[in-house]
């Protein structure tokens, strides 16, 4: 399979427990979900309106694969990190569409245990629904997996977006792993509770951070106050999104 990387930024993490560490992020094309209940549009350069997830530039091959980056080596990821000036060895962090589409391709296995030899920490940012292979690929091992799990407002089939199995495979054998649901003011109720205690209690030491669902600065400051008191009630952690807070949107932030 062809690695593609849609975009590559130096920011500081925005969300989840790491939140406020500059990092240097790679986003990578493809997912195996669509998300389409996240209700974002987005136009392609036909003017076309598609909907899906905030990152859907990322995720729809038939209308965004034309603006991705093929990638045929790791060299030319580690090319990506000499192109900054970065002060040291600084976190990574692998977004998408879903990273671990790649997860058995030798590009993208080789790239992650050349970021380890360079001393940089390395952050998944997954669905959760794809299995890693911790035995053949050790350097999983040494990475840390933040889950975001998708609820039932992706509207994606719960066979799909629940693996119970997987979830946790990646808590027990990863560095580090911690829940990350992005969460919107309507949902809240008893059967987003049970949802997120269902998902959970497939690795029930992991931290549930808890972020407002929302693909702009309006959406995202809506659902603030009722998440935050949602977390209180339940003894969640609250992650804000402060890339989205500050910059107004998702891209290149
Ligand atoms: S799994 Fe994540 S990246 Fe993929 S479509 Fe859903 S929200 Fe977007």
């Amino acid at each position: 399979m062809m690695v593609y990387l849609v975009e590559h930024f130096y920011s500081i993490q925005g969300e989840g427990r790491y939140v406020g560490t500059p990092s240097l992020f790679f986003r990578f094309g493809g997912c195996n979900m669509k998300c389409e209940g996240f209700g974002c549009e987005e136009s392609t350069s036909s003017g076309e309106k598609v909907v899906g997830c905030d990152t859907i530039y990322a995720v729809n091959r038939e209308h965004f694969l034309q603006n991705w980056i093929p990638i045929t080596s790791a060299q030319e990821l580690i090319n990506v990190i000499n192109f900054y000036d970065l002060p040291f060895a600084v976190d990574v962090v692998l977004t998408g569409g879903e990273p671990l589409i790649y997860a058995n391709e030798p590009i993208f296995v080789e790239f992650l245990e050349n970021l380890h030899e360079r001393g940089h920490k390395i952050t998944f940012e997954t669905n959760g629904s794809l299995d890693v292979n911790f035995q053949r690929y050790e350097i999983y091992k040494k990475c840390i997996f933040a889950l975001s799990v998708k609820l039932s407002n992706s509207n994606e089939p719960f066979h799909k977006r629940v693996k119970g199995e997987v979830i946790s495979n990646i808590a027990l054998n990863a560095k580090e792993a911690f829940f990350k649901f992005s969460i919107d003011a309507d949902s809240i109720n008893a059967a987003l509770e049970d949802e997120i205690l269902e998902i959970t209690s497939y690795s029930i030491e992991s931290d549930i951070y808890c972020m407002p669902l929302g693909g702009n600065k309006e959406e995202v400051e809506a659902n603030t106050e009722p998440l935050i008191e949602f977390c209180k009630a339940k003894g969640y952690k609250f992650s804000d999104r402060l890339h989205i807070r500050i910059w107004n949107q998702n891209r290149g932030v």
